[in-house]
């Protein structure tokens, strides 16, 4: 589980993150949405210690990782995260991408690695891409080769700070339908990013509404979508849906 209690977040003096109070439960897919700058993207950094934060407590984990001495291999073992860019290394096949820190952080048998690689391949639909490169694939097929690469560190939750939005629009829906078999074929625990509404209703457990760096409203999805109870977020969605 992962849990931000009174939260702050500052970049020097400004007020990034204002007094967050949130539970992500196990196997649940959270969707964060919010106007441009209000926090979402730092939200979700923090998660996984690519950000700081300044006062409350942050436990991801059974790992409080606003103490100064946290274990911050914990973050590294659980927490799994699929960026904008993908940062696919070049000089790699897609298999090797997929490959490389099970074999080293995990020290996973060469067989064994091999085998959950190309399964992982299988379900993000790149059977036949295993020894292409990358600048051979679409941008849609990087970000599955992403996908799988984050996911066989098994990591228990797996980040998604706006995973569609840098990819043209016929190569979206293949990496929406990636997440949503993820979201409902196994257990992991999903944080999602997005501007794809249509993701949020139909996959979405729970929607957190920001702005201004403050958690709005957060409510189930149907009961978001349908029947939003602030103000900001009414706004929002008519300008959005
Ligand atoms: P977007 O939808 O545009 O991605 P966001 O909701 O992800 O926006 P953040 O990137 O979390 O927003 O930024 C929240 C606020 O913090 C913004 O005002 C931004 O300018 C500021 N900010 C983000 N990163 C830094 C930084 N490294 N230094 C200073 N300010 C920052
Ligand atoms: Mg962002």
């Amino acid at each position: 589980m992962i849990e931000f209690k009174n939260v702050e977040k500052y970049y020097g003096d400004f007020h990034a993150l204002k007094n967050i109070n949130l539970e992500i439960e196990e196997g649940k897919t959270v969707v964060l949405i919010g106007p441009s700058g209000s926090g979402k993207s730092t939200l979700i950094r923090t998660i996984n210690g690519l950000e700081q934060i300044q006062a409350g407590d942050l436990t991801v984990y059974g790992e409080n990782i606003a103490k100064k001495k946290s274990d911050m291999n914990i973050l590294r073992k659980n927490v799994g995260m699929v960026f904008q860019h993908f940062n696919l290394y070049a000089n790699k096949t897609v298999l090797e991408n997929i490959m490389l820190a099970p074999r080293i952080v995990l020290k996973r048998d060469e067989k064994e690695n091999r085998e959950i690689a190309e399964k992982l391949l299988e379900m993000v639909g790149l059977s036949d891409k295993g020894n292409s490169y990358p600048d051979m694939l679409s941008g849609g097929q990087e970000q599955r080769v992403a996908i799988a690469r984050s996911l066989a560190m098994k990591p228990k939750v797996l980040l998604f700070d706006e995973p569609t939005s840098a990819l043209d629009p016929e190569m979206i829906g293949d990496v929406l339908e990636v997440m949503k078999k993820i979201a409902r074929d196994s257990d992991m625990t999903m944080v999602v990013v997005t501007h794809e509404m249509g993701f949020a209703k139909q996959v979405a457990d729970q929607v957190i509404f920001m702005a201004e760096g403050a958690i709005i409203e957060k409510s189930p999805a149907k009961e978001f979508f349908e029947n939003p109870k602030e103000e900001r977020a009414k706004q929002f969605l008519s300008q959005v849906l």
